[in-house]
């Protein structure tokens, strides 16, 4: 099977997964009030196929259809064909799920191109079985999650010592059938959804350090052991009128504790060797995984500025006041998105073992800019809206025979907008940026590529390392100084 309908992925949900949703263990195939992601996920993978001109491939290796972020990009045109695929598929929610399927599996095919890195110091077999593994997501189109960061509880110590260490995921007994893990990770967004957890290396770990952390592996979400411990859910029900996004995309965050959970060898890819955990996420991984993620950003602001162009219409506004340059200031961080991935993709290059990635600069400077951007998106989404954010009739208000002609009459736009307009799209915009999911995606935005200020500063180690900045001594020189 390769290239799975909705309804196909929703039949693969129906297992024993142990996930916890408010103090309860729920079915997800049947919990009811995960029925609208649900909906929405099989949305994604009915969208992949409705648009498989631009979102499927031809399998090197069986030739049957399957995802274009599953590619393994060997050169320009594998990049050029795989960010119409993420460009598509981002167009699904307008940027809002975040960790759609083609999330990881970039990251997957990433990995496999740098099987070199991967191999390690003694790690060969480890890079076979994930180059059998990225096999296997192709052949049944699984939905991958992912976690990768160690709960760090006490931010006052090293991230593996004293309780941080205790309470990270490790290894804790290897047996004849593979190796047993015990601990808890960071999160999971798409937890609940998804088929198979993916833990792979985070942030490099220190010299010194246990090998015992230095794991990567992928199991099913429906492992014995393996408890997905869920925020409180922020997905709605109702009118998708009323709320777009939350009646369909709350992609669900979770916490990971794994409670002695037995990882069979066949899917364990790094056991303790330092130089692949720690090396397979400086040599390119950004460089690939960015590709994704800058595409998502560049749909999701192309779509904000879109609705603030409509809400200032809507209002009459567009030329009043602060809020043409508010536009103008949304139009600016898109276009200076999609040029810095044309800037990434343009100088896209070989970066060892024939793995062509993007160059990482420009879409490091994006992920550093970003948690400022989006967050400031939704500022001015709340500038612009006002009180038109919260004084809408609901969907079902119109069908009201006393007070649907109210509404009609009363809550219109300007300029021709009538009343479901206007409640449609101001609706969208506080689903967007204020409802329970909307603050939540925000966070997101801050948070999920790390923390700005941990990026910020190793984009000035990286910068450092990999270029030589000698103006200022050219210019002194130059002056005679
Ligand atoms: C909604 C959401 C979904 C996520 N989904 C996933 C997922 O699916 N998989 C996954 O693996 N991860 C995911 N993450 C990311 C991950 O779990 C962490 O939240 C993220 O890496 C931030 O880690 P932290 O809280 O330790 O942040 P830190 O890096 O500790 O940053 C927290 C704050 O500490 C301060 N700070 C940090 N470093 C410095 C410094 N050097 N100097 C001064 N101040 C500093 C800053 O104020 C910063 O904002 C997700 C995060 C969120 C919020």
């Amino acid at each position: 099977m390769t290239a799975r309908n909705g309804q196909q992925y929703l039949q693969g949900l129906d297992d024993d997964r142990i996930v916890w949703l408010g103090g309860k263990r729920v079915h997800v195939a049947s919990e009811p009030a995960f029925a609208g992601s649900r909906a929405g996920m099989a949305g994604y993978f009915d969208w992949q196929l409705a648009h498989a001109d631009d979102c499927l491939v031809a399998d090197p290796v069986s030739g049957e259809p399957m995802n274009a972020s599953l590619l393994v990009p060997h050169n320009r045109d594998d990049l050029n064909r795989r960010h119409r695929c993420i460009d598509r598929l981002a167009r699904y929610s307008c940027g809002m799920l975040g960790r759609t399927p083609d999330y990881v599996n970039v990251t997957l095919a990433g990995f496999v191109a740098r099987a070199d890195v991967f191999a390690g110091t003694n790690n060969r077999d480890g890079a076979a079985r994930l180059a059998r593994f990225h096999r296997e997501v192709i052949e049944r189109d699984l939905a991958l999650t992912h976690t990768i960061i160690h709960p760090a509880i006490d931010k006052g110590i090293g991230e593996l010592d004293g309780i941080n260490g205790e309470l990270a995921t490790r290894v804790v007994r290897r047996t004849a059938e593979g190796i047993v893990i015990r601990g808890a990770k960071i999160l999971a967004t798409l937890g609940p959804f998804a088929d198979e957890l993916f833990v792979y290396p985070g942030p490099p770990h220190p010299k010194g350090a246990s090998p015992d952390y230095a794991v990567a592996f992928s199991i099913p979400v429906a492992t014995p052991g393996l408890h997905t411990v869920c925020r409180d859910h922020y997905g709605a029900d109702g009118a998708i009128a009323d709320r777009p996004f939350s009646t369909r995309f709350d992609e669900q965050d979770a916490f990971v504790i794994f409670d002695d959970v037995l990882v069979p060898w066949e899917r364990v890819f790094i056991d303790g060797d330092l130089a692949a955990y720690n090396n397979i996420m400086r040599e390119g991984w950004a460089a690939n995984i960015m590709q994704q993620t800058a595409i998502r950003a560049a749909v999701k602001l192309e779509f904000a500025y879109d609705l603030c162009t409509r809400m200032a219409r809507a209002t009459n506004a567009e030329e009043r006041g602060d809020t043409p340059q508010m536009l103008g200031e949304l139009w600016g961080y898109a276009q200076l998105t999609r040029s810095a991935i044309a800037a990434a993709e343009t100088n896209a290059r070989d970066w060892g073992n024939g793995a062509y990635f993007c160059d990482d600069r420009p879409l490091r400077a994006l992920r550093s800019i970003m948690p400022l951007w989006l967050p400031r998106v939704n500022e001015i989404i709340k500038l612009i809206g006002s009180h038109n954010l919260l004084a809408t009739a609901a969907d079902a208000a119109f069908a009201a025979p006393e007070l649907g002609p109210l509404v009609e009459k009363y809550m219109p736009g300007a300029n021709g907008v009538t009343a479901r307009e206007r409640a449609r799209l101001f609706r969208t915009a506080w689903d967007f940026c204020g409802s329970a999911l909307g603050g939540r995606v925000e966070l997101y935005e801050r948070f999920y590529l790390a923390s700005r200020a941990r990026n910020l500063a190793l984009d000035h180690v990286v910068a450092q390392k990999s270029e030589s900045w000698n103006n200022v001594a050219e210019f002194m020189k130059a002056s005679g100084i």
